[in-house]
């Protein structure tokens, strides 16, 4: 099979034919319809993330049908449509996955980054990860669901039930983020690099009341914020940003340092948190949720062999939306 694999961080993914994996017992084999490229994806691409399994195919925003079962796969059946997401594996037994916190398991390996991923023509995947998906979607639309959708839902679960939402960096997951809390009666107002026009509009035709530079104090205080930009600058910015009480929330697996700052800015009872990963149960919540919003992605395809191009483009903000490989 047609793969790009990592062999060297900080290098370009290089084409490469690999075997076909075989399914090991739970696992089933999935016929890659389309990948998404998350901003993961660079971290792990540009060295940023400590251990990644190496070589490597990147990419955990699977979708595709099955097409061979391991020994004792239940749920799934052959042809059956699924999705493979960052979370590939969890112990089952350490204090946190009997916590219903396995998105913090001891043991956890994800896949894309400790499990060879979806820039491939096919991908194994343990079957108890896997997640049906809507008929509402085609491929490349659902593949941006499996992390934009489910990290940005979990952010968005973080912020409780604020009603004024700022949104730092509108990427993948805040257009995903912004139709849900728009569903769901909330006000979203959107933060972008300065002077990123080309964004501040998008997230108006998302919905967005206000959209603006990073730098610019929004026109009221917020209720919450959350941060998909992976810019440690921006905490101090949104914890000034957020109301007495409000919650700030980073929704990235990687931020750079974030500058020190004066305890006002937290003191009032403002809560700092991040997000890692996700659990099962955001995924079934989720995915039973998205076709009602309707969520609608916006995607830009690309060819499996133009994945390195896919990844600049995605490092340079010059995507709208998310961009899909299709092998
Ligand atoms: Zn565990
Ligand atoms: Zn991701």
């Amino acid at each position: 099979m047609r793969a790009m694999l990592l062999e060297t961080p900080r290098q370009p993914l290089r084409a490469v034919d690999l075997p076909v994996p075989k399914p090991g017992p739970a696992q089933v084999l999935v016929k890659v319809a389309a990948c998404a490229v998350c901003r993961t994806d660079l971290h792990v691409v540009d060295g940023e993330l400590p251990n990644p399994q190496l070589p490597l195919v990147p990419g955990h925003e699977i979708v595709g049908v099955i097409v061979e079962r391991g020994r004792g796969v239940q749920r799934f059946k052959s042809d059956d449509r699924v999705g493979i997401p960052w979370l590939g594996w969890t112990c089952g037994e350490c204090e946190f996955c009997r916590g219903g916190r396995e998105n913090l398991c001891d043991r956890a390996r994800y896949t894309g980054y400790t499990l060879d991923g979806g820039y491939a023509e096919f991908a194994v995947a343990d079957e108890r990860f896997c997640f049906p998906i809507p008929d509402f979607y085609s491929d490349a639309e659902a593949a941006p669901l499996l992390c934009a959708g489910l990290i940005g839902y979990r952010s968005l679960a973080k912020t409780g039930d604020a009603k004024r939402l700022g949104i730092y960096g509108f990427g993948a997951a805040a257009h995903i983020v912004a139709q849900v809390a728009r569903f769901q009666g909330r006000e979203i107002f959107a933060f972008t690099r300065q002077g990123d026009l080309a964004a501040q509009a998008f997230a108006r035709s998302l919905g967005a009341v206000w959209a603006g530079d990073s730098e610019d104090p929004p026109p009221v205080k917020l209720d919450a914020a959350i941060i998909f930009a992976p810019v440690g600058d921006l905490v101090p910015l949104a914890l000034k940003a957020v109301v007495r009480g409000g919650t700030v929330v980073c929704g990235g697996i990687h931020m750079s340092d974030i500058p020190s700052f004066s305890y006002n800015l937290l003191w009032e009872e403002r809560t700092l948190c991040s997000v890692a990963n996700l659990t099962r149960r955001d995924g079934r919540e989720f995915f039973a949720l998205a076709p009602r919003v309707p969520v609608r992605t916006t995607v830009q395809e690309f060819p499996l062999a133009e994945a390195n191009e896919a990844i600049v483009r995605l490092r340079a903000g010059k995507l709208q939306g998310a961009a899909v490989l299709v092998p």
